[in-house]
C-alpha cells in the first residue's frame, strides 16, 4: 500500500510505541514516535499529521492536556486516544476534549488500522470541493459554515452533521443515518445528541441570516429546505 499519510504516535510504553510505529510503517504510513507528552506536543505543533495516536497516561504532560492544548491552538488533526481498561472516566473526558475516537489497550493490529482508516477517510476527499446548498457553503478546510459575507465556525460534530445534510439536500437524513455515520453506534445518548446538535445548527443558520432551514420530519429525520429562491 502506498500512501503519503503521516501519523504521530505518543506512547510511553516503549515496546508498544515501537510496535505501533512498525505496524504503521509496514502499512505504508510514515510514523513518528514520541515517548512523553511534551515531546509529542512539540512534534504535533511542528509537523502536519494526518492522525495522532495519543496515550492518556504519559509522563510529564498527560494525553488529555496535550489534546486540549492542540484543540485550543486550533489544530484539528484527528486524535485516537489509547486508554487502559480502568480509565473509563478519562475516555469520556477525552471525547469532551475533542478526541475523535479511542481504543482500549490491549488491542489487535486490525482494530488499530481500521480506526485509523475511519478517522483519516474524510481527509482523502479533495478539500477544495466545498459542499453548497442554497445560500450556504461548508468550508471544508476551516470547518466553517458560510452565508454571503458571514461565517461561523462549526464544532466537529456539527460540521459532520451539516456535511451529511448538505450531501442529501432535500432528501431526509434519518436519526439512524446520523448516529451510524457520526457516532458509529446506536446508544440512546447518541440519539439525543442528534437533536441537540440539530438545535445548535439551526441557531447558527439563524445567526448567518441564511434562507436555509433544517426541517424536522417527525419520527423520520431531518432535511434541508430553502435552497431554491
Ligand atoms: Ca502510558
Amino acid at each position: 500500500m502506498v500512501c503519503d499519510m503521516r501519523i504521530l504516535v505518543v506512547e510511553d510504553e516503549i515496546g508498544l510505541a515501537d510496535a505501533v510505529g512498525a505496524i504503521l510503517r509496514m502499512e505504508g504510513y510514515s510514523a513518528d514516535v514520541a515517548n512523553d507528552g511534551r515531546t509529542g506536543l512539540e512534534l504535533a505543533l511542528k509537523n502536519e499529521y494526518d492522525c495522532i495516536i495519543l496515550d492518556i497516561m504519559l509522563p510529564g504532560m498527560n494525553g488529555l492536556d496535550v489534546l486540549s492544548y492542540l484543540r485550543v491552538k486550533e489544530i484539528e488533526t484527528p486524535v485516537l486516544l489509547l486508554t487502559a481498561k480502568s480509565e473509563t472516566d478519562d475516555k469520556i473526558k477525552g471525547l469532551d476534549c475533542g478526541a475523535d475516537d479511542y481504543l482500549t489497550k490491549p488491542f489487535v493490529k486490525g482494530e488499530l488500522l481500521a480506526r485509523i482508516r475511519a478517522m483519516t477517510r474524510r481527509r482523502n476527499i479533495p478539500q477544495d470541493i466545498n459542499p453548497k446548498y442554497g445560500d450556504i457553503t461548508l468550508e471544508m478546510k476551516k470547518g466553517e459554515l458560510i452565508c454571503g459575507s458571514s461565517s461561523v465556525v462549526l464544532g466537529r460534530k456539527e460540521f459532520q452533521m451539516m456535511e451529511l445534510l448538505i450531501s442529501r439536500g432535500e432528501q431526509i437524513v434519518t436519526k439512524e443515518d446520523f448516529v451510524k455515520k457520526i457516532w458509529g453506534s446506536g446508544g440512546d445518548s447518541e440519539y439525543n445528541n442528534v437533536e441537540v446538535y440539530i438545535s445548535f445548527l439551526r441557531k447558527k443558520l439563524q445567526m448567518l441570516h441564511s434562507a436555509v432551514q433544517i426541517k424536522t420530519r417527525r419520527g423520520i429525520g431531518y432535511c434541508l429546505e430553502g435552497g431554491r429562491r
